[in-house]
């Protein structure tokens, strides 16, 4: 033991890099008054920053000698009494140097004072826990979010290490605070309501096993359309309530014609706080761009968990899709959905990683619906712990790339951990046997403002 003690004598972690701040500090003395050498130790000295030791006088006149070559000090004859002797004195260049010091100084101080916060919190958890990894963990965690909010995209295996914590585990507490803090400065602790109006339902012919309208299951046996007239009711009440998206979701059967139509009519009701989304079938670059010309500013489009399984689409396709929105000028909702227990690492890191990479500014988690009829009825649901992890996970990730984290269905812990979207609709709602007359499961736009506020946000003013 006495030898890994030695080894940490020579470690970063001894501080020896201290003495390196003493350039500096000779620089802000000597911007004070010239002097000389000797003063200026015994003014080193006084600054407390060596400890109880004396500095080092030669590696002072060393240092002081190095800077003058720098030319960020001079010298002059000191032209007291007593032995002949030189003064510094800081020169125009050694007073760039100073302010540039205390720039960089300050501009590290906010990034050490979290690496400290982590390391700190670390120490504790671990003496709680007694696992050793812990705070690796928490270092590793810190050097995600760190390249995230520098806009980088998440390595595969970074995401797939955040996945393979246990939702009940110190990590998970620990990636949902670093996660809240996330939503505090990416979103500056704004949150919005997504508002869904089900625009129509029809029995689908591509029947994906989760989907209440696959024309397969019977669940829907005949299409049923809203009127015009009660979706821009809806559109008009949501947005008087502080909705900050309005959406249309629409089936293929609906026709992109139509949908532009509606579109135009929704969005002379609502305010400009407040976005047209379209959630419908895949379209191409023109049409999508058609849809903006009508009022739409952001598309709901995803690679779906399971898709090319428990649906009947190449998940190629659906990438070209999500590409050609991006190419289209579209701003890209995309969450990672419809979660449930079955679904692995690998699948939820490779759909997270593509909604990221077509651009998502509106990310988050849906879980599945286990619809009664449909081949899932009676398995298991995700559960609320592993649900809130993956929308910390995404929080994370998604950094300054993905100010808006959507959790559905709304879940207090997933909020409480950086989740600043939830969803109430109405409609036709393909994760149920029937419509919502009113709101889905009764969550109001009430109960959604509660449930943010709750946790610290300020509702509003967040639009796309
Ligand atoms: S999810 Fe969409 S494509 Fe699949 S069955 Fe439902 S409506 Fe049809």
């Amino acid at each position: 033991m006495e030898g890994s003690v030695d080894i940490l004598d020579s470690c970063a972690c001894s501080g020896g890099n201290l003495p390196r701040f003493v350039q500096p500090v000779l620089l802000a003395l000597l911007a004070r008054e010239p002097m000389h050498g000797y003063a200026l130790a015994q003014k080193l000295e006084d600054t407390g920053l060596f400890g109880s030791q004396t500095p080092d006088l030669t590696g002072c006149y060393r240092m002081l000698r190095d800077m003058e070559r720098n030319g960020v000090l001079a010298t002059a004859p000191d032209r007291g009494e007593g032995p002949a002797r030189k003064r510094y004195e800081v020169t125009a260049l050694g007073r760039r140097c100073l302010n540039r010091w205390i720039a960089s100084l300050t501009s590290n101080r906010d990034h050490l004072d979290r690496v400290l916060g982590v390391l700190v919190a670390a120490r504790e958890m671990c003496s709680v826990t007694g696992e050793q990894g812990f705070a690796e963990d928490c270092v590793f965690m810190e050097d995600v979010r760190r390249r995230a909010m520098a806009g980088e995209l998440p390595r595969r295996e970074d995401v797939l290490r955040l996945l393979s914590y246990a939702p009940d585990s110190p990590q998970v507490a620990h990636l949902g605070k670093l996660a809240r803090e996330t939503a505090r400065e990416v979103a500056g602790d704004r949150a919005g309501v997504w508002a869904a109006v089900g625009v129509d339902c029809a029995p689908c012919s591509m029947s994906c096993a989760f989907c209440a309208f696959g024309a397969s299951w019977g669940v829907v046996r005949e299409a049923h359309e809203w009127p015009p007239e009660d979706i821009v009711d809806a559109a008009r009440r949501y947005s008087s309530e502080g909705a900050s998206w309005i959406v249309l979701r629409t089936t293929e059967h609906y026709g992109a014609a139509r949908l532009r139509e509606l579109a135009k009519k929704v969005r002379a009701v609502l305010p400009a706080s407040c976005a047209l989304v379209a959630n419908t079938g895949q379209m191409s670059v023109e049409e999508i761009r058609r849809l903006g010309e009508s009022g739409v500013e952001v598309m709901y489009h995803a690679l779906r968990l399971g898709e090319g399984r428990d649906t009947p689409f190449d998940p190629d396709e659906r990438r070209k899709a999500l590409a050609r929105i991006r190419e289209a000028g579209m701003t890209l909702a995309h969450l990672v959905e419809p979660l449930g227990p079955e679904h692995g690492n690998e699948e939820i890191a490779d759909v997270l990683l593509t909604a990221l990479a077509a651009g998502a500014r509106v990310c988050g988690v849906m879980a599945r619906s286990n619809v009664p009829g449909t081949p899932f009825e009676g398995r298991p649901s995700v559960s609320e712990a592993r649900l809130a992890q993956v929308a910390a996970i995404i929080r994370l990730c998604g950094g300054a790339n993905v100010p808006h984290v959507c959790v559905h269905p709304p879940l207090s812990q997933a909020v409480a951990w950086g989740s600043n979207v939830v969803v109430v609709e109405t409609g036709a709602i393909p994760r149920d046997r029937k419509e919502a007359s009113d709101e889905w499961r009764g969550f109001s736009m009430r109960d959604a403002e509660n449930l943010l506020v709750r946790h610290g946000y300020k509702v509003g003013g967040v639009k796309t």
